[in-house]
């Protein structure tokens, strides 16, 4: 829909909920602050709740603390707002149990599945945060250096420092305006990319450790098992941005990293440098996500699983579809 109907609906709250995914990164938890604080300085109640509460490596954000651990006791709002998510199940447990439609579905991601009374999705942005920027901007709705500072971390994590394909004029001027408005590149670029723990960096040591490279250097792929949590001591979120290094090496047109979850379900995460659609593979295993970056979890046998997702990532590569 168009940004006026999206702007009507804000308008008209007095009280609004936002929600995001599971497992939250910098655009979620940038995308939830920044519009929400948005909309209390244009004096509307707000609400701000995921499954997983706020982790320590964004907490730097500013108003961290309003981003609450979500309970299964619904929310009372005029709105409740979902942001960067591509399916309803995202969203965790609790959402779904509310048995409350979302009334606003806000994202970024081609394969969303519009499950919001109305769906403002525009997979030409690089991130939700920007998306929410020029919403906020076009609907003359107040901006601080909060706002700007959330939204910009959104932004740079969800471009990888605005490398990434879908990095456009329009995003480094969304980038410049907010810098304009009292984001601080170089600050928010230290909490986002210089602010490692100990242990996550141990993992990243283990994992890569694991790192196997087929098909004449084309596929890389690596496993993160339980023992490597052991052993690092590091967190479940510490995983994030582990299969992005593997797109450093020349050779490699697809990485891929198999998580083992404690729920014995295995997650995938694939990422493309270029033209090969990770997004289709990640679809026909019931997963979603972008051409460059999808993801899929997967029950039943892990090693069985991880094996048909690479038999599958090899046929990719070799017939490039
Ligand atoms: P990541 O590998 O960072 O977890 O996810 C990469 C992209 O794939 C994200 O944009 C995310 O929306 C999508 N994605 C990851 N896991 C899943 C999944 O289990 N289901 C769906 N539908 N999308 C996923
Ligand atoms: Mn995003």
């Amino acid at each position: 829909v168009s940004f006026s109907t999206v702007l009507r609906d804000l308008r008209q709250a007095g009280s609004v909920t936002i929600i995001s995914h599971v497992r939250p990164d910098g655009d979620a938890y940038g995308s939830m602050l920044g519009l929400g604080l948005s909309l209390e300085l244009a004096g509307k109640r707000i609400h701000l709740v995921n499954q997983d509460g706020m982790i320590p490596m964004y907490a730097f954000l500013p108003e961290s603390h309003r981003v609450q651990r979500s309970t299964p006791q619904a929310p009372e709002a005029d709105l409740l707002i979902a942001v960067d998510t591509s399916t309803f199940e995202r969203l965790g447990p609790d959402c779904v149990s509310w048995n409350r439609p979302v009334d606003l579905n806000l994202d970024h991601h081609a394969s969303n599945t519009l499950y919001g009374r109305t769906n403002l999705v525009d997979a030409e942005h690089p991130s939700t945060a920007s998306l929410l920027w020029q919403l906020i901007r076009e609907g003359g709705l107040p901006v601080d250096a909060r706002v700007a500072s959330a939204l910009y971390t959104g932004v740079s994590t969800d471009t990888g420092s605005f490398r990434y394909r879908g990095t456009t004029a329009a995003t480094f001027r969304a980038a410049a305006e907010m810098v304009d408005a009292g984001a601080d590149p170089a600050e928010l670029a230290r909490h986002c990319y210089q602010s490692t723990s100990p242990q996550r960096f141990q993992l990243a040591r283990l994992a890569m450790q694991s790192m196997q490279i087929e098909m004449d250097g084309a596929l890389a792929h690596l496993a993160v098992t339980r023992e490597m949590f052991e052993h690092s001591g590091a967190a479940p979120e510490d995983t994030e941005g582990l299969v992005e290094k593997l797109l450093e090496i020349s050779t490699v047109r697809v990485g891929a990293l198999f998580e083992s979850m404690p729920d014995g379900k295995l997650r995938v995460s694939l990422r493309s440098k270029k033209d090969l659609d990770v997004g289709k593979v990640a679809g026909e295993f019931g997963g979603g996500g972008h051409r460059l970056a999808a993801g899929i979890r997967i029950s039943g046998d892990p090693a069985a699983g991880r094996s048909r997702v690479i038999d599958r990532l090899k046929t990719l590569i070799q017939t490039g579809t």
